[in-house]
Parts: structure tokens; sequence; C-alpha cells
């Protein structure tokens, strides 16, 4: 066998939740399946989107804009941050990775909660950081416990706000105050993937701090309320040293051109994000009385999921949902062994996700 470099040996693989077509290859279910496992919108993409792939989609023969230039210029208009701050991936995965790739030599110290996020823990390995792992407190960052962790070693800290798969926040004066612990060395990465679906005065305006941290990068996307996950784009912003930095170290034409166009026009589809932020509200009641009903405990949450813990081993409760048609995530790898990560779905969705956990537990 081809020996591996030493740091890629241990890797597990990233494991998304399971795709529609593979349950029906699988299993053979005539009725209609429902994704609850990978956080994705339930009400489809952006329509904005979709409309303006139709009308340019005869242009794929031509590279796209290695610079995202349209793409950039209105995250610049919508988020008022210069065009030099702004930097785009092939999902915010992407951009993870490229700051490892840019900034972590071996043995380097990387804070994080655990569980949080699976990619920063794959980032780690695949870039020989040592991953200094802090234990979650109440389901929520340990925030004293993290700054206390920080030494000369350390070069990221990265924190999900909020936290997959407990989807907590931190507050804004723990953020506040955390960020002031973090030396001018060391990149804070604050990844806000479920951002459009808070609206809370507790929850962090971490764009604010960009101003007087240069040392702050801010992670969102284009997976979860836009709708469009399949079409892989993340952005983030920072310091122009930062963000230059990730220039470096990415292959040309990341985002691709079906993918800068759609994700433009989806900027605009203010409509689409205030109706999806209102079906995950009201799903999220929804499922919140319905889980209490069946009594099941569950972590309130922010985002467009919610961990719910059973009283035996998940893995059970996850098959046996799929043989009827309802795919969930069990989060073994986040070290969650009696619980599962829902997506909220459509009101009918939820209704059938309830009905079939009814006849389960
Ligand atoms: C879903 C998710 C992402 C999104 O990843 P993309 O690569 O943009 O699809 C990033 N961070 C967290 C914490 C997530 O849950």
């Amino acid at each position: 066998m081809i020996e591996l470099r030493n740091f890629v040996k241990n890797i597990r693989p990233y494991k998304p939740g399971k795709p529609i077509e593979e349950v029906v290859r699988e299993l053979g279910i005539k009725e209609e399946i429902i994704k609850l496992s990978s956080n994705e919108n339930p009400l489809g993409p952006s329509p904005k989107a979709v409309q303006a792939i139709k009308e340019k989609i005869e242009n794929i023969n031509i590279y796209p804009d290695d610079n995202c230039f349209y793409l950039k210029k209105k995250l610049s208009e919508k988020f008022n941050i210069q065009p030099n701050n702004i930097t785009v991936g092939s999902g915010s995965v992407e951009l993870i990775e490229l700051i490892f790739k840019a900034y972590v030599n071996p043995g380097d110290e990387i804070i994080m909660s655990d569980p949080s996020f699976i990619m920063y823990k794959i980032a780690c390995h695949i870039f020989g950081g040592k991953r200094i792992a802090i234990p979650l407190k109440d389901h929520a960052h340990d925030i004293e416990t993290m700054a206390k962790a920080i030494n000369r070693r350390t070069k990221i800290i990265i924190l999900d706000n909020p936290i997959n798969p407990t989807g907590t926040i931190i507050r804004n004066d723990k953020f506040n105050y955390f960020i002031e612990k973090v030396p001018e060395n060391v990149i804070l990465v604050v990844d806000e993937a479920y951002k459009e679906y808070i609206e809370n005065e507790n929850y962090p305006n971490a764009i604010d701090s960009l101003k007087k941290h240069k040392n702050i990068i801010i992670l969102h996307t284009f997976s979860k309320i836009y709708g469009l996950a399949g079409l892989r784009v993340g952005y983030g912003f920072s310091s122009t040293n930062i963000i230059a930095a990730l220039m470096k170290v990415r292959l040309p034409f990341n985002v691709n051109r079906i993918a800068q166009i759609a994700t433009t026009a989806a900027l605009d589809d203010d409509e689409f994000v205030k109706k999806s932020y209102k079906n995950n509200e009201a799903g999220k009641e929804f499922l919140y009385k319905e889980l209490k009903r069946l009594n099941l405990k569950y972590t309130p949450t922010y985002g467009n999921f919610i961990l719910v813990h059973f009283e035996c081993e998940a893995k059970n409760v996850f098959q046996a949902a799929q043989k009827r048609g309802v795919i969930l995530r069990t989060i073994l790898e986040y070290g969650l062994p009696n619980s599962l990560r829902i997506t909220i779905g459509t009101p009918q969705q939820n209704k059938r996700l309830i009905e079939v956990l009814r006849k389960i537990i």
C-alpha cells in the first residue's frame, strides 16, 4: 500500500446526511422521502436565483470571473463592507480549509468546542494542527475555559455561532468579553452559517467588531436560508491582510459561473428569506410543542435544526425513521450517541416527522 502523509492517516472522512437517492436505492421506498438531515431549506431554492440561472445558463463555456466582482459588489452594499474585505469560496467549508492552509503549521494549537461543526476537526487533522477541544457547558460554548486555553502556541480559535449540532448561541456580552481576550496574532473564526434565522437582540453583531479587530474572520453561507447548498457558495469578511492570505492558497475559479450569478440574484430575494424565516419560526414552535407531548427532550435552537435527545441509542430511531421514509441525522461523530439532529421542515414534513416518531417510540 502507498503510504499516506502522517496527518492524513487518521482522518475519518466527512459523512454528510444521506442523500434521498441513496435511501431510495437501499430501501426501495415508494412513498415520498423527506430529508431532514442536512439543514437545507425545505422551501427549496431562492426563486430569484433559479430565474437568474435559467437566463444565463448558455454562458457556461466561459470561465467564471475569478474575482467574483458582482457578487462581492452586492455583498459590499448589503453589509457595508469594502470588496477587498470580502472573500468568496466553494461553500464556507472551503474558506475554513483555506484559513488552515494559509496559517497552520504542524503543531499549532487550534481551539474549538467539542462538539462543534465537524469540519473544524477534519481541517485540523489535514494540516497537522493540534486540536484543543473544550467541552460544551449546558450545550453552549464554555467561553471562560476557551479563553483560558489560549497560549503562545494558539493559532486559530473557531466559534460556530450558533453551534452545529446543538443550536445554541454565544451572547453579545460574552462575545465582546471574549474578543478582548484573543491576542492580535491569533485568528478568531466566527462561523455564522445560520445567521439569517436569528432575530434576537442578544445575538452578537460580529461585523461591528471587524473595525477594531483585524484578526477576526466572519463566515456566512448561501447553503442554509437561501436554499442554495447545491451551488456551494460561502463568503467571509475580514481584514485585507487575511483576505489576501486566503487568496494565495486557493485554486483559481473556485466559485463557478452559475453559482456567482445565482447567489448575486439571491441577495435581492428578501421575500424568500422572510418566508423561510417565518416557516422556520412556525416549525420550531410546532415541533417544540409536539416533542414535549411525546415526552422527548430537546435543546432549544437558534438555527433551522433541533437536537433531540432519546433514552436509547439514537441510531435505532434513525434507522426506524429511515424505513418510514424520513431521513434524520445521527451525530455519533460529534460524541452524542443518544441524540439526533433534525432539520425543521415544511408544516407537512414536520407533521409527518412527528407521526413517525410517535410510531417509533
Ligand atoms: C451548514 C454549515 C456550514 C455551511 O457549509 P457550506 O460549505 O457553506 O455549505 C458552515 N458552518 C456550519 C456550522 C454549518 O452548520
